[in-house]
């Protein structure tokens, strides 16, 4: 019998006492946290508990205990949730990347929405705003354009690739990632084999010998063109032109690029800065909508590709651009919503700190006849604010689309596209909780939020991805 008699005790103002280390009990869990771990409460002290649903009633081990809250080890399903369906995936529960597959899909979209509202309601203090349904997958498998794959040995010496498990460097052999695409367990068994017959070694972490690191593929997603690339420890790849043919006589790859790139350091970085080509172009060729775009081994490039079209279709909407306009696209990677957006507006500026990205941006502009885009290299809470000084507060903007990192905006760059008195701001957010600390700062300075539209771009994960429009109500210059 599991041990709930602590679950009697008195509350206590430090809850911590509410349980201990190893104690062991029985829980109801009633929603999850916002990395999607199930979270139950005893006495009002919430535990959170690794691959529990909502719905279950669960036997758990006590792990590690705070003072408002503890992680508990799932022991036993008591009573399944009516979420729960059986992970399609067989090391799910291991690889720890798809924290959802437990969970049926489309409780997967209803939550996703309400940690979108919880957080905007909590920390926005945004109330009745409208969050429609999540854009879900019709089959939420296979996505991903882009996969990299640690190479090492297993136990018997033979040579493995596969995933890390969760939080640690010991690499778990599997070749057919569910939420990947197809081609990778191609390319992955032709690299091994590869390997194997021409004495390749793989790299060990730990005695910084050995040469191949980790496998890079990508894939277009409209055109299915396919790039394999090999991080690895030295200058050069012996027989490089026997993996070349390899990958070529496959008929089931499309392959326009074999690249290596160098990485000699002693690090957890995946990628090097040197790229060599072994064969074909630097580059795959992929289209979102009609627009072209060149992709290099180091280049960002949303790796969900036919939810991407979606959501940029979305931006396109909210935009209203009637093809006059100046529009400001800040944090634009390689100029993906600048391009799109651009055949709609007078003038397009895009704004991004990764200088690569920035020149393939440049390249993607020339390659589809798009001359009214400019490009801007460097951070953008530092570049935009400098352009309006300069400007003497005149620089001003119709449209401003924001699409930052996990970590959001901030208040500075927030400020000057306030400043700047957009008619629309429209916010690509890959994290609710920033979202919602930066809508609220917008709302004070004059924009009031029209629509949030979440799309499922990371299906099986805990991660959301959503458009929101604001529209100006009054400007912050007064
Ligand atoms: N809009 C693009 C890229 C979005 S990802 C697309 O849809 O493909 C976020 C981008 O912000 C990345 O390209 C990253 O390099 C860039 N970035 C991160 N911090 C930045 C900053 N402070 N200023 C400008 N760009 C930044």
């Amino acid at each position: 019998m599991p041990d709930n008699k602590r679950k009697n005790r008195p509350d206590n103002k430090d809850m911590g006492f509410v349980c201990k280390k190893n104690d062991e009990l029985v829980l109801d869990i009633e929603d999850l946290g916002s990395e999607g771990q199930g979270a139950g409460k005893i006495h009002g002290y919430i535990l959170f508990v690794k691959d529990a649903l909502a719905g279950d009633k669960v036997r758990v081990k006590v792990m590690k205990t705070k003072k408002n809250y503890a992680y508990a080890k799932l022991l036993e399903i008591i009573e399944p949730s009516a979420w729960r369906t059986e992970p399609a995936c067989p090391v799910a529960k291991q690889c720890g990347g798809c924290q959802l597959q437990h969970c049926k899909y489309e409780k997967q979209l209803e939550w996703k929405r309400k940690k979108i509202e919880g957080c905007l309601k909590r920390i926005g203090g945004l109330e009745d705003i409208e969050i429609k349904p999540v854009t879900g997958m019709e089959v939420p498998y296979h996505y991903r354009n882009k996969a990299q794959f640690p190479a090492g040995y297993d136990k018997d010496g033979n040579i493995i690739t596969g995933f890390y498990a969760g939080r640690t460097h010991s690499i778990i052999p599997f070749k057919n990632c569910l939420i990947q695409h197809p081609c990778n367990s191609i390319i992955l068994d032709i690299v091994i084999k590869y390997m194997e017959e021409n004495g390749i070694t793989a790299y060990n972490e730990i005695t910084h010998k050995g040469i191949v690191r980790h496998i890079i593929t990508r894939t277009g997603g409209a055109t299915g063109e396919v790039m394999a690339c090999l991080v690895i420890n030295a200058d050069s790849l012996p027989y490089a032109d026997k993996l070349a043919q390899m990958l070529l006589d496959n008929k089931n790859l499309s392959v326009k690029s074999i690249c290596i790139n160098i990485n000699k350091d002693k690090t957890n970085v995946i990628l090097g800065e040197k790229v060599e080509v072994i064969y074909g172009t630097p580059y795959i060729t992929d289209y979102i909508g009609d627009i072209k775009y060149h992709i290099s081994p180091l280049s960002f490039y949303q790796v969900n590709h036919s939810q991407t079209e979606k959501l940029y279709n979305k931006v396109m909407e909210f935009a209203d651009l009637k093809g006059s306009g100046t529009v400001w696209d800040m944090y634009c990677g390689i100029g993906t919503i600048s391009l799109f957006l651009a055949r709609k507006a007078a003038k397009v500026y895009g704004v991004e700190i990764v200088p690569q990205a920035v020149e393939d941006a440049r390249v993607n502009a020339k390659l589809n006849n798009i001359d009214n885009v400019e490009f801007f290299n460097g951070a953008a809470e530092e570049i935009v604010p400098l352009q309006y000084e300069k400007s003497g507060g005149k620089l001003k903007a119709d449209v401003v689309t924001l699409d930052p990192p996990r970590k959001g905006c901030g208040e500075k760059l927030l400020e000057t596209v306030a400043g700047m008195e957009p008619a629309r701001i429209i916010y690509v957010s890959c994290d609710p909780a920033t979202l919602a600390r930066d809508l609220k700062y917008l709302c004070k300075k004059g924009y009031k939020v029209e629509e949030v539209q979440p799309f499922d771009m990371f299906c099986q994960s805990y991660h959301i991805e959503s458009v929101t429009l604001l529209k100006k109500v009054y400007s912050s210059n007064g």
